[in-house]
């Protein structure tokens, strides 16, 4: 999957233009916080439920290493295959050799962001490899060649009309319909006969329980149960924080996720796998492969402040809530992750200069905060992105600004710390501000801050100051 983060001013500003996705979000989001908050008022206690579950995943996270090898041997004594990957490259090269050592020739996939983020559908169709995703929304955009629009919904954008075409074009249904079940059956049938050949199947990991070695599926279609069940070798991928540490805590985690994603009390098919299937049992894969994806994820799990994403349960609320991706949607964000998680997990994974424009599109409104079922403060880390940016703090790859725009910085600082320096200040930019803007030379002006001009209004400065005026009336 191309990466294409840097270019999120420009496909904002495109996407800012299709008003059918704006109203399309607004809806979306509406119904289902409604549906959300209904849900969540089914726990006896919702803020005590909500406050384990960040617990839960607190707990997760400082425990990873230890939690991450006890799911490693639970995994494997129970005959599943665990392997590590360091990076995208090391995972995908790994699951295209198990293919290639069976001779696998067809892939049906579940859905997963984890194998949007290594890109592995592009490496297995460059080595003759079928790939065909299953999740409904998947195998749109999989048709569309788009990266996901949302992390529940990837083609919650693309109009009833689009789909009818698509499929009519790629010859998946005869006559036309608008009609989004029959959509969905026409669909159904057509990957419904890829499960009778498939030979290898490929799916994400909603949570791995570390005291089982079981690995947890969430879904409403079934696709992934059959990718699950149908082919003899399965692999699942997976990141490193998808550990739990008990199937007491997965269970809860399950209620909350469901909850929060699709204000359902519960997926329709929730699948559990531990190891491939057994002697005397009919379902299940008889290679089951693991893959535990790190991709950049250890390096800022030694930052206690930064690991704090890891937490995230993929839920997707905090992106309906966010009113700034209600407004552009998912594809400005250029890769997989996108919303408040992605504007906190893209800059670590990718560095902070591909990533500025992503933590700068924030209003610090706090919809994200406290809808997470996870306890991300997701502002605050915005926060300390923008300091570091300041700083040129190279920890995640922020670069050291322009002189011209330091100096400018430490002069204005310096300038606000005492009045008769802000006053002093004020009247000698004074006449050169207004003779300019009146120009429309501010405007119209190159450099380092001519973005900052460039979206804002700069008007002629007053000929006295607020302050001004009332020490005269206090006179
Ligand atoms: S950051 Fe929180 S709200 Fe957003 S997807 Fe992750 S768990 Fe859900």
């Amino acid at each position: 999957m191309k990466i294409k983060t840097e270019q999120f001013q420009a496909t904002a500003r495109e996407e800012l233009k299709t008003r059918h996705t704006r109203t399309h979000l607004d809806l979306v989001g509406l119904l289902l916080r409604e549906k959300r908050q209904a849900t969540m008022g089914l726990f006896p206690d919702p803020a005590a439920a909500l406050d384990l579950g960040r617990t839960i995943r607190a707990e997760a996270v400082e425990r990873l290493p230890e939690l991450l090898e006890q799911f490693e041997r639970n995994a494997a004594a129970r005959g599943a295959v665990v392997t590590w990957a360091r990076d995208a490259r090391e995972a995908n090269d790994h699951i295209l050799r198990i293919a290639k050592e069976h001779n696998v020739r067809l892939v049906t996939k579940g859905k997963s962001m984890v194998t949007e983020e290594t890109g592995l559908n592009e490496v297995l169709l460059k080595n003759g490899i079928e790939v065909f995703e299953t999740d409904l929304g998947e195998f749109i955009i999989q048709l569309l060649e788009k990266p996901p629009y949302h992390i529940v919904g990837p083609a919650l954008n693309i109009p009833v009309r689009q789909i009818c075409d698509l499929f009519l074009d790629k010859g998946i249904m005869k006559e036309p319909t608008l009609d989004p079940v029959e959509l969905g059956h026409a669909a159904r049938i057509f990957l419904r006969d890829k499960f009778h050949y498939v030979e290898m199947g490929i799916t994400g990991v909603n949570m791995a329980v570390a005291e089982t070695g079981t690995i947890i599926n969430v879904e409403n279609e079934g696709n992934i149960r059959l990718t699950k069940s149908s082919p003899r070798i399965q692999v699942s991928v997976m990141t490193l924080e998808k550990v739990v540490p008990t199937m007491r805590d997965a269970m809860h985690m399950l209620r909350l996720l469901c909850r929060n994603s699709t204000g359902q009390l519960l997926g329709s098919y929730v699948s559990m796998d531990t190891g491939p299937h057994g002697k005397g049992e009919l379902d299940g894969p008889e290679e089951l492969h693991i893959v535990i994806l790190d991709n950049g994820r250890s390096s800022f799990y030694r930052d206690t402040e930064a690991r704090e994403i890891l937490r995230c349960i993929r839920c997707g609320a905090c992106m309906l809530e966010c009113p700034v991706y209600g407004k552009i949607g998912g594809y400005p964000y250029g890769w997989a992750y996108s919303g408040p998680m992605g504007q906190v997990l893209n800059p670590l994974m990718l560095g902070q200069e591909r990533t500025r424009d992503l933590y700068r599109a924030c209003t610090f409104c706090g919809a994200c905060k406290a809808v997470c079922p996870a306890g991300i403060d997701h502002p605050r880390k915005f926060l300390s992105y923008r300091a570091g940016d300041a700083r040129g703090d190279p920890t995640y790859g922020a670069k050291r600004r322009p002189w011209t725009e330091r100096s400018f910085m430490e002069m204005f600082t310096w300038a606000t710390k005492r009045r008769w320096r802000w006053d002093l200040g004020l009247r000698s930019v004074r006449p050169f501000i207004n003779r300019h803007a009146r120009e429309g030379f501010i405007r119209n002006m190159k450099g380092p801050l001519a973005g900052w001009f460039k979206s804002r209004d700069f008007p002629g400065m007053a000929p006295k100051t607020f302050h001004d005026g009332m020490h005269k009336r206090g006179k």
